[in-house]
């Protein structure tokens, strides 16, 4: 094999490779036609040549690079293996990666698109035509827009697997209709990064840290999973620490220096006491501090007699915190007082270089979860390590969304499926509530799509969802859009078969690393074809089967609801290079490499290549920094020309344009300052305040709803983490990848063993996990990695089918029976396990394993917070030994009890439907689909 020059793997911002990571990679010289031995002829030695093509990897949201090596003889995918030109993945990947080739030939996947024969539900399908389908739709949806019923449309994603586009064919429509996953998901942790910064993740640069925080596990199963893992283990390389915030000794708390077992939603109460070390021993970054919290807008509104000044500020913060002492946070937590000191005094020394991240962990799991990832980027804000090498940035300064051409305005409709008034700071839509909204009669659906989003099996409360998707009324029509079966799909009218990562196009961006980077995900087959010379006007066509890709649907679904332009439509999807025609997916992408893209024009032609042959060759590019600058981006001067036309507020130094703020004074220079109001980092938050919660206006701790208080284990009482993630699998879309079958497939309920002797266990016995509105039947793991009085079961496993040969993959799930017995009460009991099949595979006759896991989340009520909107995933639950008439996975759950909590949790909420400004919504909050400004006003 061929080495590939040490300067080719230098990236633009700094970070290197060696020549060992990628010595068996082939050279891209060489990718049109790579010779390697056939490991099946040894010991013969015979050759077989390949087309290498890059794409992305479309397995979780971190968007490694992967190369498909096309077999020339056969013209099929034979394998997947890292891209070494991706800068975020740098050639590596994590098993799920190179398992895509099982995606692409499984056998039980959906070749064609499928129309319901029977009543929903009921399982009879018949294949249809991409053209049925497509007038199906564009009839539906014209209207729809038509008779001004824009909010009746609803988009509804998963795994989103591009930035932008989306909202931008949305948009074109004029709908209000993006929803998502996200507060199943994130929106929680979002929120307390929002509130604080404007922007909603954070982005670690690990490599370069000298002390790491995770508070969940980064490297096995976290948030960009390999990109940040790779960079976690090199910082511990150079000789940074790790600490590991997880009830559960996690494969990344087996490798940290310190693994701290909080006692679940008791976190933010240990960061604020290591907070208040940092202040008490003046380890803060003083400056930093000084110049960019708004520290004057706190005394103002706080404190208006004291004295208005920064060290004032300081000590009547130490007053603020007071009450989070070492002794406070290790009594809420569990944590050993000293240890909490030493790390805190650690975050203290490594100042500018502390890293930290949390994602989902404990701000999905608890009631006021935000205020986790709140008080961690105090710790950040503390240390001065915002956008520093080594620190945490904004996401938005690592992540990168190029503009697309001829963008639509906002639309002209407020969704309150999405947005409804109870939660006007839920910075994410209110998914998990659309069946209750529904049967509240606060709309309807009359066209919606769930995309790679799997909400019966996935979200809390799923017999809701079978009830709502059933119900004709309040669902009319339903596509489900997806690469694979799923338990949600077998309630759709139509079942849409769409490309996994090499059957697609899409343009991946994600904060992994300190750097910005494009990925570009491109469907291999008919880049293949093309490069042979042959025509492709639509991905299908290469595809196996006839499995499309949603870009390309988008575009003719829009075509049709719009076909003479007169709705305004046509024009977002006439191609930028043929007026009036029609566009095609590749001028699409063209457009943006030709015009959005930093530096990529110059790096292509320093090939003699056009930007968007440099995308296909290379499948990713990362912008130089002295295009687009990374670090400490709040600190850039505003020049000259930006100041024109602008006014400075006196008091409070902002810089003003037409009534929006767009710098800020600091030290008597204009700079850009942070996307919040104060164009500084809100420690305090006047939005909080006006929006009817001024108990949160600064990082605080909100005892969880499965506070230490609430469960007495000596009453069989536990609290119960259902939301780890298993590194080999990915949610539900991984059932069709038999490898990664073959390495999980049990989820068992880990149980401390004092707690499994209280209950009367041993690793194996049967368990049954009552929640408040059912129970389901597992078994026991008895392990000392996980804390007495809580016990975990992980996600992705239990999946299911009603079918003995249709529905979820076959090696993936258990048929089962599941039913309503009276009104609102649902049992699920498995009628077989997973077993061996025939198929064209012959690895489906050797599966060994049987049961497949139990599934937990139908038997969760949803738990909305208050503020964030996020589904607080924990639970308090009771484990017994299971009863005798209980069999292994058996699930019972009680959809009125489950509608009766949504009731209690709707209570907590403020709704803000009286402001004086009419509002229903802070204007300056993101949202991923934006309505006009004007619409943010009750009109009523
Ligand atoms: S970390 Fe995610 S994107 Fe990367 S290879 Fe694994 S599944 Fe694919």
């Amino acid at each position: 094999m061929t080495e590939i020059p040490l300067q080719q793997h230098i990236a633009p911002s700094g970070e290197q490779m060696t020549v060992r990571d990628l010595a068996s990679c082939p050279p891209p010289e060489s990718w049109h036609d790579w010779v390697e031995y056939d490991a099946r002829a040894w010991p013969r030695k015979v050759e077989k040549r390949y087309e290498i093509i890059p794409t992305i990897c479309f397995n979780c949201e971190a968007a490694c690079g992967l190369l498909a090596y096309v077999d020339k003889e056969t013209g099929r995918v034979k394998k997947f293996e890292g891209n070494p030109y991706h800068p975020g993945s740098r050639g590596r990947n994590c098993a799920k990666g190179p398992a895509t080739i099982n995606q692409v030939n499984d056998p039980e996947r959906i070749l064609y698109p499928l129309k319901r024969a029977g009543k929903r539900g009921e399982g009879k399908w018949e294949r249809t035509t991409w053209d049925e389908v497509l007038e199906t739709f564009a009839s539906k949806i014209r209207a729809a827009i038509v008779e001004n019923r824009r909010d009746e449309v609803m988009y509804h994603v998963g795994r989103p697997g591009h930035d932008g586009y989306m909202e931008r064919v949305l948009g074109a429509w004029g709908v209000d209709g993006h929803n998502s996953h996200t507060n199943v998901c994130s929106s929680s942790a979002r929120f307390g990064y929002h509130i604080w910064c404007g922007a909603d993740r954070p982005s670690p640069d690990h490599a370069n840290a000298r002390f790491i925080l995770l508070i969940s596990s980064h490297l096995e199963t976290g948030h960009y999973f390999n990109p940040q893992a790779q960079r976690i283990i090199e910082g511990k390389m150079k000789g940074a620490k790790l600490a590991v915030m997880d009830p559960r000794l996690s494969n990344t708390a087996s490798m940290a220096d310190y693994w701290l077992p909080t006692w679940p939603g008791s976190e933010a109460a240990v960061l604020l006491a290591m907070a208040r070390i940092i202040l008490v021993e003046k380890l803060y970054n003083h400056e930093y501090m000084r110049r960019w919290v708004n520290w004057q807008s706190y005394l103002a509104a706080e404190h208006p007699n004291e004295p208005q000044t920064f060290e004032r500020f300081i000590e009547l913060l130490i007053d603020l915190y007071a009450e989070y002492t070492s002794a406070f946070a290790a009594q809420e937590s569990g944590l050993p007082e000293e240890t909490i000191v030493d790390i805190a005094r650690q975050i203290g020394h490594a100042g500018t270089a502390f890293a930290a991240h949390t994602w989902r962990a404990a701000s999905a799991g608890n009631l006021g979860g935000w205020q986790v990832s709140r008080a961690l980027w105090f710790l950040s804000v503390l240390t001065g390590s915002i956008g520093t090498p080594g620190g945490t940035a904004p996401n938005s300064w690592n992540k990168f969304v190029p503009a697309p051409f001829l963008k639509p305005g906002p639309s002209e409709v407020w969704n309150e499926l999405l947005f409804p008034p109870e939660y006007p700071l839920a910075n994410y839509e209110m998914s998990i509530l659309l069946p209750y909204f529904l049967r509240e009669r606060r709309g309807k659906l009359s066209a919606y799509f769930t995309r790679v989003y799997n909400p019966v099996w996935t979200n809390p409360d799923g017999t809701s969802w079978i009830e709502m998707l059933t119900n004709e009324q309040q669902v009319e029509l339903h596509a489900a859009l997806t690469p694979v079966w799923s338990e949600t799909a077998w309630y759709a009218d139509y079942v849409l078969p769409m490309g996994v990562g090499s059957e697609r196009h899409d343009l991946m961006s994600q904060e992994t690393h300190a750097a910005r980077w494009i990925g570009f995900r491109q469907p291999v087959l008919r880049v293949y074809q093309e490069r042979q010379g042959q025509a492709v006007q639509y991905t299908y066509q290469a595809n196996p089967g006839e499995v499309w890709e949603e870009d390309e649907f988008w575009i003719e679904l829009s075509w049709r609801i719009d076909p003479d332009g007169s709705l305004g439509i046509r024009k977002y999807f006439e191609s930028p290079y043929r007026p009036g025609e029609k566009l095609t997916i590749e001028e699409y992408y063209r457009w943006i490499f030709e015009h959005s893209v930093p530096g990529l024009l110059e790096a292509a032609a320093g090939e003699n290549l056009s930007p968007l042959e440099y995308m296909q060759k290379y499948g990713a590019f990362e912008i130089p920094q002295e295009k687009a600058p990374i670090f400490m981006l709040n600190e850039r001067e505003l020049k000259p020309a930006e100041l024109a036309g602008t006014r400075i507020d006196e008091q409070s130094g902002k810089i003003m344009r037409n009534g929006t703020t767009v710098g800020v004074m600091v030290d008597g220079k204009a700079h850009e300052g942070f996307p919040t109001p104060s164009r500084k980092l809100e420690f305090y938050s006047a939005t909080l305040k006006d929006w009817g919660w001024p108990e949160y206006t600064t990082p605080g701790y909100i005892p969880s709803h499965v506070h230490r208080s609430t469960i007495d284990p000596e009453r069989g009482e536990y609290l119960l983490i259902p939301t780890f993630r298993l590194p080999t699998l990915i949610h539900t879309r991984s059932g069709n990848a038999k490898w990664l079958y073959e390495i999980s497939n049990a989820n068992p309920v880990w149980v401390h063993p004092i707690d499994a002797e209280r209950i009367g266990v041993e690793t194996g016995d049967l368990l049954r996990v009552t929640t408040e509105i059912g129970y389901y039947v597992n078994r026991a793991w008895v392990t000392d990695g996980i804390r007495p009085g809580v016990v975990a079961c992980s996600h992705h496993l239990g999946r299911w089918r009603l079918d003995t040969s249709q529905g979820t993959d076959r090696w993936a799930s258990a048929l089962v029976e599941l039913g309503r017995q009276s009104d609102g009460v649902w049992r699920m009991r498995h009628l077989e396990g997973i077993h061996p099949f025939e198929s064209d595979d012959p690895d489906s006759a050797r599966i060994f394993w049987r049961e497949g896991g139990v599934h937990q989340n139908l038997t969760f009520p949803v738990h909305p917070d208050p503020i964030s909107g996020m589904h607080c995933w924990h639970q308090k639950v009771t484990v017994e030994v299971a009863h005798p008439e209980d069999r292994y996975s058996d699930v019972y759950v009680d959809t009125r009890k489950a509608y009766e909590v949504y009731q209690r949790w709707l209570a907590m909420t403020r709704p803000q439907t009286h402001r004086p400004d009419s509002l229903r919504r802070p204007l300056w909050m993101i949202r991923p689909y934006r309505p006009s400004p004007s619409l943010n006003a009750f009109h009523s």
